[in-house]
């Protein structure tokens, strides 16, 4: 038995809780809104970027994310009647823009599992903001398929991608994916997307001490004037299924004293607002940021809550809005969707949701005791996509 499994609990539920019910009331389009006239959440939140799982199934079992002893041949996954359509979700997409939304990221599960996924990507890609603007269209993958999807993506209009990538080194890759994936292929993949233009690169590396800290540095080093900009994630208490503790968080001040120590950092200015990474560039003889060089980027999700600016929204891969990565129940869209909705009734519906929102579970993480995380009832990541 490992120590992993020592302190697990394996709650027997399932993990997609009933949706809650949509609020019908009208919206009024006066009701909340931000300084720039955007709609906004009790918090004065706008909604601004929408995550889309496209699946709920993964050819990968991060321990941190889909354990194998739960997601295993016996695992309920969705139904494919109960996918959202890619119509049904490019009709969902178009509401969320009319409301402000203009970035969108496809996710899972693993996305480019879902068959056909480019004739998602170029329906997506034809919409507009209210201004007129293409979306910010962009995809996190494991990267597995990406040496072969990667052109076909880019050529349904995809713009950039994220990979996951949580060391270099293959044996402890091999592990952390649990099924034996060689990192030399997922490298392919990032090369692969390189060449097609799907650019700028973003790694993210989950870092969970006892496991892959060793990997940071090497990690550092290989992406180091590459272009590619490396984000670490501490690792998170999403889902109930991971047997997260806080010990095995390694805070990002100290991801960030590490690289330090070898290879200069100094801070620099977040892109935009609602940007989850704190933004490090690699510094020069002088002290200033060498652009060549690039930057890193540090995603504190435990240790420094970022939902005052949290913009974000989730739409789960059977269609439930998720108002936040750590919420218990999400909001049954797809019935209204599959029932006489009109597109005023949608976008009503969206925009009293969001105006009713007041997620802060990170924040409230803070003052919880340090062992506890969320509640166990909260959805699985891999569900809702990260
Ligand atoms: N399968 C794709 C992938 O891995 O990129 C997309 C879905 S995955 C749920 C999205 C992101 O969530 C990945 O970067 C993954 O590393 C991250 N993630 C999953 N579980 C996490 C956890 N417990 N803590 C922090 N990040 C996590
Ligand atoms: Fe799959 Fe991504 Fe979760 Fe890993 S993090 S199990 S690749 S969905
Ligand atoms: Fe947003 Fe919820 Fe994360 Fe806070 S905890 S940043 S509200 S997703």
């Amino acid at each position: 038995m490992t120590e992993r499994d020592t302190h697990r609990v394996i709650p027997l539920m399932d993990h997609r809780p009933r949706g809650l019910v949509v609020p019908t009331a009208a919206f009024h389009p006066d009701t909340r809104l931000t300084a720039s006239g955007l709609m906004a959440d009790t918090r004065g939140r706008a909604l601004r970027d929408l995550r889309i799982s496209v699946t709920d199934r993964c050819n990968f079992r991060c321990n941190y994310c889909m354990p194998k002893e739960i997601f295993d041949k016996d695992y309920a996954y969705l139904k494919h009647t109960d996918l959202l359509t890619f119509e049904e979700i490019t009709r969902m997409a178009r509401v969320f823009v009319a409301h402000g939304v203009e970035k969108i990221r496809l996710t899972g599960g693993e996305p480019l599992l879902r068959k056909n996924l480019e004739q998602l990507i170029e329906q997506l890609a034809e919409l507009r903001t209210p201004t007129g603007k293409p979306l910010d269209i962009t995809l996190t993958t494991n990267g597995s398929l990406l040496a072969r999807k990667a052109q076909s993506l880019k050529d349904a209009g995809l713009q950039r991608v994220t990979v996951s990538l949580d060391g270099l080194d293959d044996a402890v890759f091999r592990s952390m994916n649990d099924v034996d994936f060689p990192v030399a292929d997922v490298l392919d993949g990032i090369e692969a997307a390189r060449a097609a233009g799907l650019g700028p690169i973003k790694i993210n590396m989950v870092v969970k001490r006892g496991t892959n800290e060793q990997e940071i540095l090497p990690m550092a080093r290989h992406f180091k004037g590459s272009g590619i900009v490396l984000r670490f994630i501490e690792y998170m208490d999403v889902g109930a299924t991971n047997g997260w503790r806080m010990n095995e968080v390694m805070p990002s001040a100290e991801v960030v004293q590490l690289i330090k120590s070898e290879l200069p950092l100094v801070q620099l200015e977040p892109s935009n607002l609602g940007e989850t990474a704190e933004r490090w560039g690699y510094a020069d003889a002088l002290g200033q940021h060498d652009k060549a060089a690039g930057e890193i980027g540090v995603i504190s999700s435990v240790t420094q809550a970022f939902c005052g600016d949290c913009n974000r929204a989730r739409l789960s891969t059977e269609g439930q809005l998720y108002l936040c990565l750590f919420a218990e129940k999400g909001y049954d869209l797809r019935s209204l969707i599959r029932g006489q909705a009109s597109d005023a009734d949608l976008q009503s519906a969206v925009a009293h949701i969001w105006q009713g929102r007041s997620d802060n579970y990170s924040e409230q993480r803070s003052s919880m005791p340090a062992d506890q995380g969320a509640p166990v009832k909260r959805v699985e990541m891999s569900y809702i996509g990260g």
